[in-house]
């Protein structure tokens, strides 16, 4: 589809434009990576290009080149408000609904911007002039790389942008182990090492850079791990009375989950971490083969996502909503016990 209209877009971008760059709610690597990958290379052609996250990010995302350069709408509304009035493009990467970006859900909708989506996640949302949506990429940052590809502009990649691409697809991947890797993931990752992304320091900036804290949380996690063999499903839960003891930080709690999905013959995994100030419990879903945590989520958790791996939320308590878990599960049972 996307492919249709590439002249198109190569034309609206031949002359410099005001370009907005938005993310997701509580960005990841994908979602900082691709932004600023995309900010990198529109700014080789003298566009005015703008970064707005909903909301900050985990400081193992600040050391991103150009992450300096990026304004946060919650903090920054009044100029955040202001670029995206300004905006002859926005570009949406790494969601498919308006809702997930927050409270910029309704500046958003409400804006006369040509809008691009990019994105890999399920069922986007139609409110795009140029769409490229497939769930089959491993990240958005893949979908970046294939994007300068189709502007038939890879020549123009240097170590920035490759930095920040290598960063959207190594998270995305967990470090090239998800079965969304192929074979041109690891061409580009190779293109990308080439073009000056030191995949080493990426490692080295995003996974060892835990605190004491962080990893007592994570001990607290394993601790509460609890294990359903007859439905090979393992679950996590993390009160906010215990983030608070383990002096939580935005991140801390990122990747836990994959500890659950690690266990042998376990195929469905999730952790509740109870959020008070939003008055939520926010549930991360992961799986291995054919179940689809977005399918799961989309039908009790108000969420979605990918097929292995999705994210929910619910308004009940964290017990209330570990309870109705537990209740849900065994329909799910045959589907649970495939092979
Ligand atoms: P996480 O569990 O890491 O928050 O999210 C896992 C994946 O699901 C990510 O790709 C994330 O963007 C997506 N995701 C998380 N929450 C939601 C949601 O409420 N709706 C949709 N469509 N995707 C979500
Ligand atoms: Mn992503």
């Amino acid at each position: 589809m996307i492919k249709d209209n590439i002249s198109a877009i190569k034309q609206l971008l031949s002359t410099p434009k005001n370009i907005v760059i938005v993310p997701h709610k509580n960005p990841d690597g994908d979602a900082i990576g691709s932004t600023l990958g995309l900010y990198h290379y529109l700014k080789k052609y003298s566009h005015n290009a703008q970064v707005i996250t909903p909301n900050d990010y985990p400081d193992f995302l600040k050391w991103v080149p150009g992450e300096d350069t990026i304004i946060k709408y919650d903090a920054t509304t009044e100029d955040s408000n202001k670029a995206i009035d300004n905006a002859d493009i926005i570009f949406t990467l790494d969601f498919n609904a308006f809702h997930r970006t927050g409270q910029m859900e309704s500046v958003l909708e409400n804006s006369k911007a040509i809008k691009i989506l990019i994105d890999h996640h399920q069922e986007p949302d139609d409110y795009a002039t140029y769409c490229y949506s497939d769930v089959s990429m491993s990240s958005t940052c893949e979908m970046i790389y294939h994007f300068i590809d189709m502007l038939e502009d890879t020549d123009k990649i240097d170590a920035h942008i490759a930095t920040c691409l290598y960063l959207g697809i190594m998270t995305d991947t967990g470090s090239f182990r998800f079965s969304s890797t192929t074979s041109t993931t690891h061409r580009i990752v190779a293109n990308l090492i080439d073009k000056g992304a030191k995949n080493a320091d990426v490692h080295n900036n995003v996974y060892d850079t835990n605190s004491y804290n962080r990893l007592q949380l994570l001990g607290c996690a394993l601790t509460n791990l609890k294990v359903l063999p007859e439905l090979r499903t393992a679950y996590i839960t993390l009160s906010q009375n215990e983030l608070r003891k383990f002096d939580y930080k935005k991140g801390d709690t990122e990747g836990i989950v994959n500890y659950a999905l690690s266990l042998d013959n376990i195929i469905f995994a999730a952790i509740f971490i109870e959020d008070k100030q939003e008055g939520i419990i926010k549930i991360s879903l992961r799986s291995k083969g054919a179940f689809s945590v977005n399918e799961f989520s989309r039908a009790h958790f108000n969420g979605g996502g990918h097929n292995n791996a999705a994210g929910g939320r619910s308004e009940t308590s964290l017990n209330t909503t570990v309870e109705k878990f537990l209740s849900i599960l065994p329909q799910y049972k045959d589907a649970l016990n495939y092979e």
